[in-house]
């Protein structure tokens, strides 16, 4: 342990020599090594001490302790540290202590042990205490899993005076926390020792389960109980589950303990650089290990699931696993392992790199081959928590969708309406993009317009569709964005089929899509650029969005269908009246021509710096404005938002950054620029209504200064809604 925390030399080569000493003696535990074995493995350990750190292994206890306490202090500028901060929104500055106390012995006989429990089911919340014990044992053996603990109501047999005294230890804590504890304790010759408690890491379901049984037991609020639930935990309630009709023909092959609920199912691999490694082309993979340790966490991360041979639901596999909301099984004893292979046996079948494997983290069962996942359905205290949620937030939360399945969901997470729809997404189907296609190689206004009158109808019947599936809740329909080369076809024989279609040369359609090519196409020819350029364009699209309103419109006449028309990219108030002059024409004579009353809005994104810092002058033309903070953020850095990741880790490492700017929103400068924006545009046009659709409308610390700086909604893909809820009540909650 020295060698390995405060060395860091690691442990491998101490296990390798415990090892060879167990195989001579034929015993598999350390505990049934006899006194000689270890005075000969202490003689063993300072010669490989010496040989791996050149000096002798210190035997001043003073010495010794300032060593421990100087590997905590480092410990917090690891890059496991880094990276869990990362994860879990802790800043660097707050830095780390260390507490000194003396220590209880769980290893001075069978009278002694050590365990790790919890006051309620960290996996359902259940309200029961469950932990794992182990005699004549230390609190590592319990945490890295070496050896499988016994479940903690045996130790009431073992220690009856001990538990009976535990137990009274955990209703105290648990009244004065109110909250599940996690604690770890040592029982020295019967006598109980307390080390540490703390509130315990949950699954989502148990968070939600806790929180609303605190209420009910009287122990909670139900504010508290909303701020008690993190936002990013609910991401595993909508994480998938076998498909039920796929798990019935299935056959378990073997089972482990279901350490952290879900579903997973991917390709075997065997070390956590693979998993990375196997997750950035794009499979899915099942960790398989040993056990685990910290350093695997990146490769944890990158997997569907992590299978482990040894420890309990306390060990790091499971815990840290439960933490990411990654479905894991653990402590599958059946697995012969061959990890320098990279096979393993279970069930009398071989199994390699590669072959398919699905686990369930909430069984334990493990499975031969691939079995069809699914999403999860949320029911129980889901619904309860979300209730007390939005009865306390002020904040509306809208969904990004481009089409009504994901409408649909979003809806039924919570939607109250479409905050981005991105149209470009629309254009890319089989007779779409050839009609697209078109478009872009006409030499004429009327060849243009001819070619967008064919995707007219499709476009129609999208944003019908869309404005069906939001039952007359607000629909933000943003006009078409990317540079007009990402639709161009790159393969030869598309080429040709485009040539042949528009009676031109191959020649003259590669000259065509050469010229289009643009050195920095996100700052190029796209956003409302291309309604300036092709007018027509906005028009197709606008006649589209208000054909389609009047329709559904008309068939229900009890919604309020009021169109919301998005202009991207505007930095420039005159861009802004150009474009909304094409719209309002266009759409004051659809209007008219039908003979019908509707009212619509023209807003615009704001999404480039120039936008926000000239907001005085756009929102007297601007009904709404929309945060593009993908795009404000990469035009305020100056970080291009597809390449910044190529660098973002020297960021990290050298702490210039400590987070990713484009999925945490920038408060300092993106977010002055917001805050901008909204001083220089409400006064102007105090009918103004604003919003967020840029990634960050999901992001819980985002959505809290959304809430602060006064955002009427924030916008975020259909997963992560129940999140921006939640999110915007604890902000409402915060702030009193
Ligand atoms: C944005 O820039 O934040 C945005 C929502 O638009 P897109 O991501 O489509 O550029
Ligand atoms: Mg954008």
């Amino acid at each position: 342990m020295y060698s390995d925390v405060v060395m860091e030399v690691g442990k491998k080569y101490f296990e390798e020599l415990i090892d060879k000493m167990k195989a001579e003696k034929g015993v598999t535990q350390d505990v049934e090594l006899d006194a000689d074995d270890l005075k000969e493995l202490a003689t063993q350990f300072k010669a490989e001490y010496k040989a791996k750190i050149g000096a002798d292994f210190p035997d001043d206890p003073k010495e010794q302790l300032m060593g421990a306490v100087m590997a905590v202090f480092r410990s917090w500028d690891n890059p496991r540290a880094n990276v869990y901060r990362r994860d879990n929104d802790i800043p660097y500055s707050w830095g780390t202590a260390v507490n000194v106390q003396s220590m209880a012995f769980g290893n001075m006989g069978d009278d002694c042990g050590t365990g790790v429990a919890f006051t309620r089911d960290p996996a359902t919340g259940e309200k029961k205490l469950m932990g794992e014990f182990l005699t004549n044992a230390q609190g590592e053996d319990v945490v890295a899993g070496v050896r499988t603990p016994m479940p903690i109501a045996q130790m009431a047999e073992k220690f009856p005076e001990a538990f009976a005294q535990f137990k009274d230890v955990c209703a105290t804590l648990e009244n004065h926390y109110r909250d599940m504890q996690d604690m770890e304790f040592t029982v020295e010759h019967g006598k109980l020792y307390m080390l540490q408690t703390r509130n315990g890491k949950r699954t989502a379901q148990a968070a939600l389960k806790i929180a609303c049984d605190l209420v009910d037991e009287g122990m909670r609020t139900e504010k508290e109980a909303v701020a008690m639930i993190d936002p990013r935990n609910l991401d595993t309630l909508l994480h998938p589950q076998f498909d039920t009709a796929a798990l019935k023909a299935a056959t378990p092959i073997g089972k482990g303990l279901g350490a952290s609920p879900g579903a997973a199912c991917g390709k075997i691999v065997f070390t956590a650089e693979d998993a990375e490694a196997w997750n950035a082309r794009g499979e899915k993979v099942v960790l398989v290990r040993l056990e685990t340790s910290p350093e695997d966490i990146t490769g944890m991360k990158a997997s569907q699931g992590i299978l482990t041979v040894r420890g309990g639901m306390t060990s790091h596999a499971a815990v840290v696993a439960r933490g990411m909301g990654t479905c894991c099984v653990s402590g599958c004893g059946d697995i012969a392992m061959d990890e320098e292979n990279k096979k393993f046996t279970l069930a009398g079948k071989e199994f390699h790199e590669g072959d398919w494997l699905s686990i369930d983290g909430s069984t334990g069962n493990i499975y031969d081959g691939a079995i069809a996942t699914k999403d999860a359905e949320i029911a129980g205290e889901f619904g309860r928590i979300m209730a007390w949620a939005d009865e306390n937030r002020r904040l509306k939360v809208r969904t990004n969708a481009d089409t009504p399945a994901d409408a649909k969901k979003a809806r039924e997470l919570g939607a109250e309406g479409i905050g981005l729809c991105r149209t470009e997404h629309m254009f890319f189907e089989e007779d779409r993009i050839a009609a697209f296609r078109e478009m872009i190689c006409a030499d004429t206004v009327e060849e243009r317009e001819a070619a967008l009158d064919k995707i007219l109808p499709y476009q129609q019947g999208d944003f019908k569709a869309l404005y069906e599936a939001l039952e007359g809740c607000p629909v933000t329909i943003r006009f078409l964005d990317p540079p007009l080369h990402e639709f161009v076809p790159t393969e030869e024989d598309d080429i040709k089929k485009l040539a042949d279609a528009q009676g031109k040369s191959v020649e003259d359609i590669k000259a065509l899509i050469a010229s289009l090519h643009e050195f920095n196409p996100m700052m190029g020819h796209r956003g409302c650029r291309l309604a300036v350029t092709y007018p027509e364009i906005a028009k197709m699209q606008t006649k589209a969005v208000i054909r389609a309103a009047i329709e559904v419109q008309a068939a229900h006449p009890d919604w309020n269908v009021k169109p919301e028309i998005m202009i991207p990219l505007v930095c420039e108030i005159k861009e802004l009246k150009f474009v909304k002059k094409v719209v309002v024409e266009t759409a004051d004579a659809e209007i008219a021509a039908a003979g019908v009353k509707l009212e619509y809005e023209v807003g615009t994104m704001i999404e480039i710096p120039r936008a926000a810092l000239t907001a005085d002058e756009i929102a007297t033309e601007a009904d709404f404005f929309c945060f593009g903070t993908n795009d404000l953020t990469q035009m305020t850095f100056g970080f291009s938002r597809d390449d910044a990741g190529k660098f973002l880790n020297a960021y990290y490492d050298t702490k210039i950054f400590e987070n990713d700017p484009f999925a945490k929103l920038d408060q300092t400068g993106v977010g002055k620029l917001m805050e901008m924006a909204i001083k220089l545009g409400k006064p102007v046009n105090p009918n103004l209504h604003i919003g967020i659709c840029g990634e960050h409308g999901g992001d819980p610390s985002s959505v809290e200064f959304c809430h602060k700086i006064g955002l009427d909604y924030v916008s975020c893909s259909p997963f992560r809604v129940p999140i921006a809820r939640l999110a915007a009540a604890q902000a409402a909650i915060a702030e009193g």
